[in-house]
Parts: structure tokens; sequence; C-alpha cells
């Protein structure tokens, strides 16, 4: 095995205005000043800089390793791989899911080496852990219908899947109480046609009249509502950060490798190519992608076959960098905890009203979460997570106490906003490759959908890149025809 490693390090000039980068090889032992002195860009200071950082880094080495002499290949141990067969970039629940099914569906075990990316091991600004944590089948599209009932099948069977030997079961903390959609005489004939749809696709759904509704719900005031449509199976909410983990676990027990850096560039080369109707285009391939290393100026290149977007609501950037544009950006959306004592009880249900309103129970003891999305053209600024709590008053509460009296006297307890990752064309997922780059794989544009989905997108993206298509569900109606063509797949009654 070779003792060479090599160094990347982002450097600032004189006057510090311009970033270039110089390249290294270590070799047995820590280079001189001397030796590394090749350039003229360099400072003197810059290498007493590195010298001391290099000291600082062959002590905690040797702090961290007693009795074992230092040696380069310890410099860092966060370091990425040099190679990796397929780069997942974004460890979110969408990234550590594909990792899974890819490892799970590898044919030579560790014949494929997976490395997921995660720029933020904290997750703080990851749309899975702010989200709302819900399930449905209550789609208006089959392919979004199928993706949840696989991805409901998967959980209730998930020890099957994700369980690891002589670790604690996964419980995701599910609760069945379904969603409850609200339809006002405008959108009934939408919730009926819908209705159908979700039944033939196998989703246990019923429809109830505003006097079933009153009899089974009594705490809710029906005036406005035409008909409602209730998820019976497979439906409610969960645990997001335990599903995140659960997948994590799976994928690194299974052999995938995690990285804690963010991709910041890409490396490729470009072909042209005629279309089909004679024009020419260039056509990308990834050699090879930029990781950078958290809070420091460490940088590896990482060659690959595959690239994988599932960086969310930022994986625009990352086919930016070869130039093609992806309809995918953040949008805020707020998430509200009230506590109200005299509020609905046990069997309370996602309630998704006409209004754009939704709510659920939160635990027990008079906690709900609620929200709703702001009218096109009033989104909200996307450079930081503050709530506007002035939304809740306006928007929300009225809304909320109009449809369940109680909630007149609820009190806000804390709230948190996340970002979804909004699809600008029909706020439904993008699946598949890029025509005009042959070796990247989205995964992303889920909209307020992508953590339901989640197992059984993994699963669809792993078997795009090992089968070479769809095998289980046939998902190429959300692949890029749609997008190139500017044809949205829109959902009637999305929330
Ligand atoms: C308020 C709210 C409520 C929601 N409610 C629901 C719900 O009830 N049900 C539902 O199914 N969905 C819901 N969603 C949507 C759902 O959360 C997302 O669609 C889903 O979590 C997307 O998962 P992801 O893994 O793609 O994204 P993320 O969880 O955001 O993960 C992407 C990761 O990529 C990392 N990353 C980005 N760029 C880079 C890079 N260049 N290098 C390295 N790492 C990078 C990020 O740090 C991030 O951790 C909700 C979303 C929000 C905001």
């Amino acid at each position: 095995m070779s003792t060479c490693r090599r160094l990347h390090v982002t450097v600032r000039t004189a006057r510090g205005l311009f970033v270039s980068r110089r390249q290294t090889r270590l070799c047995g032992h820590l280079p001189s000043s001397q030796s590394l002195s090749t350039g003229t860009l360099l400072r003197n200071d810059f290498f007493k800089d590195l010298e001391s950082q290099f000291s600082a880094m062959r002590k905690k080495a040797s702090d961290a390793l007693p009795g074992s002499s230092w040696s380069p290949l310890q410099i860092n141990s966060n370091l990425p791989p040099e190679r990796a067969d397929i780069v997942i970039v974004g460890g979110g629940v969408v990234g550590w899911s594909i990792a899974y099914w890819l490892k799970q569906k590898e044919r030579v075990r560790g014949g494929v080496k997976v490395l997921v990316v995660e720029k933020d091991l904290t997750y703080s600004q990851a749309s899975t852990v702010l989200s709302a944590g819900g399930i449905r089948q209550q789609f208006s599209l089959p392919e979004n219908i199928h993706l949840s009932l696989a991805s409901a099948d998967f959980m209730r069977n998930i020890n099957e899947h994700l369980g690891v030997l002589n670790e604690d079961p996964v419980d995701l903390q599910f609760n069945h109480s379904g969603y409850l959609f609200l339809a006002s005489e405008e959108v009934a004939h939408i919730m009926e046609e819908n209705y159908s749809t979700q039944r033939n696709a196998g989703a246990k759904v019923s429809l109830l009249s505003p006097t079933q509704l009153k009899e089974k719900f009594p705490w809710m005031n029906t005036d406005g509502v035409v008909l409602a449509s209730h998820g019976l199976e497979n439906e409610g909410w969960f645990d997001p950060w335990t599903l995140l983990n659960a997948f994590r676990r799976k994928a690194l027990s299974m052999g995938a490798i995690q990285c804690c850096g963010e991709v910041t560039d890409l490396k490729y080369r470009t072909s042209r190519i005629l279309s089909a109707d004679g024009d020419e285009m260039d056509l990308r391939r990834i050699g090879s992608v930029k990781v950078q290393m958290p809070n420091s100026l460490e940088y590896q290149p990482v060659e690959c076959a595959i690239v994988v977007n599932a960086a969310g609501a930022s994986s625009a950037r990352l086919p930016e960098m070869l130039g093609i544009p992806l309809p995918v950006e953040p949008r805020k959306r707020y998430v509200y905890v009230v506590h109200c004592p005299d509020g609905p009880g046990l069997d309370t249900p996602f309630l998704v009203d006409y209004s754009g309103v939704y709510f659920r129970r939160e635990g027990l003891g008079g906690n709900y979460i609620a929200g709703m999305s702001p009218e096109e053209g009033e989104e909200p600024d996307t450079s930081n997570l503050e709530v506007d709590h002035q939304f809740f008053e306006d928007k929300v509460w009225p809304r909320l106490a109009s449809r369940v009296p109680a909630f007149e006297k609820l009190k806000v307890t804390s709230a948190w906003a996340g970002f979804y990752d909004y699809n600008t064309l029909d706020q439904n997922g993008i699946i598949g490759m890029h025509p005009l780059i042959n070796n990247m794989y989205f995964a992303t544009g889920f909209s307020g959908h992508g953590l339901q989905h989640s197992p059984a997108v993994g699963r669809a993206v792993a078997e795009l890149i090992l089968d070479g298509d769809f095998t289980t569900l046939n998902l190429s109606g959300l692949g890029f025809r749609r997008v190139l063509a500017q044809e949205p797949m829109l959902e009637r009654n999305i929330v």
C-alpha cells in the first residue's frame, strides 16, 4: 500500500482577494517548507502557517493514537476516498435511501463503492428534519399514489429492511390517524375524481358527507364543507429523523461510506452530439467532484463514474456548475407548534382544509402543529430560516379557528421554518438522468412530499443506475422529458 497522500489547500494571495489552489504530494514524511515552495504565488508566511497547521495535525494524530508514530495517512481521517463508483451529493433522507438501495441491490457484496457527501451533519437546514412528517395516499397522480403505497409498505416492515443485527430496532413512531381532506363546493368534483384514482391504485380512502364528518369528528365546524376524504390505511405521520438515521445506519452497515464535506465543484468533459432534430448539443460527463472539507482549507477531488444529485432545496447548484438549469429552488415554509388543552383528541387526523391550512396532533397533551403555504407572489425571503409570526396571526390562526372553534384559545409555543425543494414547474419530484448530463442522476424537487416518498424513490434511483431502467414502479413520467418539454404534471389538491 502506498504511503502517499495528496493534500489540497486553498491559498489566499497577499491581497486576500484571489483564491487559488495548490496540490502537494506527501510521501512518507511531511514536506518541509522548502519542498513545497515550487510556486511563486506563495508567501513565506503561508509556509509558516502551513507548518504550524501540520504540527497541530501531527499532535492531534499522535494524541488520538497513543503509542503509534504519526504517519501522513492520518492527516485528515475525514477526507473522502480519492475514488468512488457512485457519489451521492446530499445525506438527507433521499440521499441515504438511495445509498441503502444501491448497497441492497448490488450483485456482489462490496461491488459498488458508494460515497454519501453531506455538508452539514447537524442537518440544521435539511428539509428532512424540518418537515411535518406526514405520509398520505391522497394524491391525484398515480405515480405519487404508488410512491406512497410502496413507501408505506416499506415503513410497515421497516425492521425487515433497515434492522441492524445487535442494534435497537427502528421505531418510526408512526401515528396511523390518516389524512382528512376537506372540499368546498368548488373543488368537491376534484375530490371525487381523486378518490376514484386513489381507489383504483389500491389506496384505502373513504368519502364522507358533512353529516358523517360531524359524527366522526364532533369538534369540527363543517360550514362550507361539501365533501371530505379520509385515509383509512397507510396514512398519518412519523418521525423524519428516525427514518433518516435508520437509512444511514443500515447503509453504513452495508459498506456505504459517508463524508462530511461540501461538493463545491464538478470536473467534466463535453462532447458535441446531434439531437433528433439535427441540432448540435453539448453532452457533459462528470469525471470528479470536489469535496471541500468543513471549516478547513482542505479539499479532495473524488473521481467517480456516477453522481447522484440528492441535494434537496439547493440541488440546482450542481447542474448550474455545468451550465444546465434545474427548476428547483428553496421555498420557505413555516410550522407553528400550538397548545390548546381543549383541542381535538387522540383520533385527530392530519387535517387539510380547502382554505390551505393544515394541522395535526403533535404528541399528546393538547399539542398540535399547523401551517399553510403562502400565496404565489407572497413567497418569503429564503436567505434565512426566520419565522414570520405575523403570518400565523393573519393567515393561519383565523382559518384554524374557523374550522375548529376550540382553536380560538390556542397559544403558539414554538415554531420553525424549513425549505421545500420546490419544483417551480409542477411541484413534483424529478427522478432520473438529465439527457445532457451523461452520468448525473437526479432525485429532487419533491416540494412538500419528498420525505414520505423517500423509500420508494431510493429504490427507483438504484434501479435506474444498476438495472438501467425502472423495474418495480414505472416512474418515467417523473423524468426530465416533461421538464424539457415544459409540460407540467400537476397534482390537483396539492398541499
Ligand atoms: C416545513 C416542511 C414540511 C414538510 N412536510 C412534509 C411532509 O409532511 N411529508 C413529506 O413527505 N415531506 C414533507 N416536506 C418535504 C420534505 O421534507 C422534503 O421533500 C424531503 O425531506 C427532501 O429530502 P432530501 O433528502 O432531498 O433533502 P434534505 O433533507 O434537505 O437533504 C439534502 C441534503 O443535502 C445537503 N447538501 C446540499 N448541497 C450539498 C452539497 N453541495 N454538498 C454536500 N451536501 C449538500 C444538505 O446539507 C442537506 O442535508 C416538508 C418540507 C418542509 C420544509
